[in-house]
């Protein structure tokens, strides 16, 4: 099989704003974790998933239907995501609590970021990860037709990941259509 391989580069550098640990691989942001060891964890498992897909790509030889995320997230753009997005449900209880839960989860528990998926650890089940899409989620919550604060997390990365780092912050709009766009 003719294969090249890929080489890959990850950094853990502690966060003065998030008291945690940042995780970059190949210079994007994947994630954060509350210490060194769990980021190289978290940094060797997302290194071994893209070489898995890269090589099921070449073995199947199509073109990559998921490309690995090369915006940098940084927590700037989380920071002005949340913002823009507590504007949006002001006056949606059960997406706020969602929303205020992912901002306080999004910094200690160890999540990983795809560009369409988010892998994010449960906090009750500690070797339980659930898959965070825009339309769905593995937690107990979204079974029962719940907000969960996991897809509230996906919100928030999906949309810093789409504002580049030097984009000015979009201007807040609160209307109900802009919920219902932004959370279903
Ligand atoms: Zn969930």
């Amino acid at each position: 099989m003719n294969t090249t391989p890929t080489t890959h580069t990850s950094s853990i550098k502690y966060d003065r704003t998030t008291r945690d640990f940042s995780v970059t691989v190949d210079g994007a942001l994947i994630g954060f974790a509350p210490s060194v060891l769990a980021g190289e964890a978290m940094a060797r498992d997302f290194i071994a998933s893209q070489i898995a897909h890269d090589t099921q790509c070449q073995a199947a030889e199509v073109a990559p239907t998921v490309a690995p995320t090369t915006t940098p997230i940084t927590t700037a753009a989380i920071a002005a995501a949340l913002s823009t997005a507590r504007a949006k449900v002001a006056d949606n209880a059960r997406w706020m609590t969602a929303l205020n839960k992912a901002s306080l989860e999004i910094i200690s528990t160890p999540w990983v970021w795809y560009g369409h998926t988010l892998k994010i650890k449960s906090r009750t089940a500690s070797t339980v990860w659930y898959t965070v899409t825009a339309t769905s989620c593995g937690c107990q919550a979204f079974a029962k037709g719940n907000a969960c604060w996991h897809r509230a997390a996906f919100k928030l990365l999906s949309n810093a990941q789409a504002a580049t780092p030097a984009a000015p912050v979009q201007p807040v709009r609160t209307s109900q259509a802009d919920v219902d766009f932004l959370f279903n």
